[in-house]
Order: C-alpha cells, then structure tokens, then sequence
C-alpha cells in the first residue's frame, strides 16, 4: 500500500547513492525508530542525493551522532539491508502513523521527537510495571484470601473434629448396660410415667423407668420380671407377655427408636401430669 510509493521514491535514486561516496556501515549506526506520517504530509528523505518525499516506514538513523531519516530503500541500500541495524528503538513494521505535531519535531527536531518517544516509553514502561504491580497485588490478595479460606477451614474441621469424639460420648445411653445401636420402645403409663424396654448387650430385655422416680421397682405388676437395682430397670422374662400386660394396663405405645430420638421428644412433651 503505502511503501509502494515510498519504494519508487528511492528505487528511482538508487542509482545516484551508489555514486554519492557513501558505502554501506553500520559499525556507527543505530536505527532509532520507525514511523510513518500521512501521505499529504511527507517528509525528505535525507539520504544524500535523494531527496525525496517519504511517508512510511520512514528510518531514523542516528549515525556518528547525527541524525538522519531515510526512505526505507535508501536505509537498506545505506546499510545493506532492511535488518542490517536490527529493531528499531521505537517503533517497528511501517512504523506508527506521528501526529501532527510529531510531524512537525521530525523535520524540524528529530532530537526532540525521539526524547519524546524516549519519554513515552518510560511512562509506558512505568504504566506496565504499575500495571503488573497491580496484578502482582491482586495475586497476592486472592493468595491471602485462599489461604485464609483454607485456614478457616482448617479450623472449622478440627472444631469438627473436636466434636466428633465428644458427639461420640455424648449420646451415650443413658443405660450403659444398652446394647450398642439397640433401638428402644417407649411406654407410657395411665398416670403419665414413661417406661423404656432396652435391650442388654447380653441380649436380655429390660423395662426402664424413665425418668426413674421413687418406688419404681415396684411400679408394675410383679409378672413382668423383677426389679434390677444395679441397672436401674425391671428384668424381663419374655418382653411379648409383658408389652401384653401392659397394653391391658393401658399403657401407650409403644414409640420405637433411637433413644435419642424417642427420650428427648418425650422429656421435652410430657404427655401427662404425674400426680
Ligand atoms: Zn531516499
């Protein structure tokens, strides 16, 4: 597109460069930048013997001190090729398009448009670096945030933890005697007192006062078993003939579960007044 134009300028003088006494040297050359302006608006190429009008991919060249803004054919033809200097400090490709007043420092203050480049790019470089800074910031804080999560984890668990053992010891029947995750079946009496059948961990069957009360042992009709003082509950021979005997009472019941479950309910509801 554009350094189709460009290219013709400098093709077309290509032969008067090679008689101007200027050979190919990079040794103290450096390509400062790259840039391009509008087309209206070209500027001299000022390879000696050129003299042409350029637009893009226009070449600044500081060489020995001085500087200089070639055409890129005359740049390639001064130094030997396109790459022969390397990337240029600012800019690259065709090179960006200058303002206005950009325009104006490269033919009138090459020296001032490259401070200017010079002093964009530390604020680029500035703006990047406070642009990373950020990000380093923001790592850190979403760091410290999962750390954080992790640790209140951490601590939930253990706090877990902790209860597990004590969820463990305090839902320990209220019978020791019972067999381990035996259900219970509750009853209870006319007059309001609750009796729990529990089985033994030997197997055996029991009825509990619950809660007990005085004269318990001798609450229900001998029949049934015989009061275990040392277990805080009757003995029971055959618990079907005396759930019978019960129900004949007009005992209520029975409510089957986990003790847990059927005791608390039950503390908590009193279904009758004991008088
Ligand atoms: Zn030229």
């Amino acid at each position: 597109m554009t350094s189709g134009l460009d290219t013709l300028d400098c093709m077309t003088t290509g032969a008067y460069h090679r008689g101007d006494g200027h050979t190919p040297n990079s040794g103290n050359a450096r390509l400062r930048a790259i840039v391009a302006v509008d087309g209206k608006d070209r500027v001299r190429c000022q390879q000696p013997g050129c003299g042409h009008s350029v637009y893009a991919a226009v070449h600044v060249v500081e060489e020995d001190g001085k500087l200089m803004v070639l055409g890129s054919t005359c740049f390639a033809q001064r130094y030997g090729s396109h790459a022969a200097l390397g990337q240029a400090q600012y800019g690259g490709g065709g090179g960006r398009k200058l303002t206005d007043e950009e325009r104006q420092l490269l033919i009138q203050n090459t020296e001032a448009l490259l401070a200017q480049f010079e002093a964009q790019a530390s604020a680029d470089a500035e703006a990047s670096a406070l642009a990373e800074a950020q990000v380093h910031a923001d790592e850190a804080l979403r760091k410290q945030q999962i750390v954080d999560k992790l640790l209140a984890l951490r601590a939930a668990y253990a706090e877990r933890k902790a209860v597990i053992p004590g969820m463990t010891a305090l839902p320990s029947s209220p019978w020791p005697w019972q067999m381990e995750r035996s259900s219970v079946a509750l009853f209870t009496a006319p007059d309001g007192a609750h009796w729990v059948r529990v089985q033994h961990k030997d197997r055996s069957q029991k009825l509990a006062p619950w809660p007990q009360f005085p004269g318990w042992e001798s609450a229900l009709p001998s029949g049934i078993g015989r009061a275990d003082a040392s277990i805080g509950a009757i003995a029971v021979d055959n618990i079907a003939d005396a759930i019978q005997v019960l129900r004949q009472l007009g005992f209520l019941g029975p409510e089957v579960g986990r003790w847990q479950d059927v005791l608390p309910r039950r503390v908590a509801h009193p279904t009758g007044a004991r008088t």
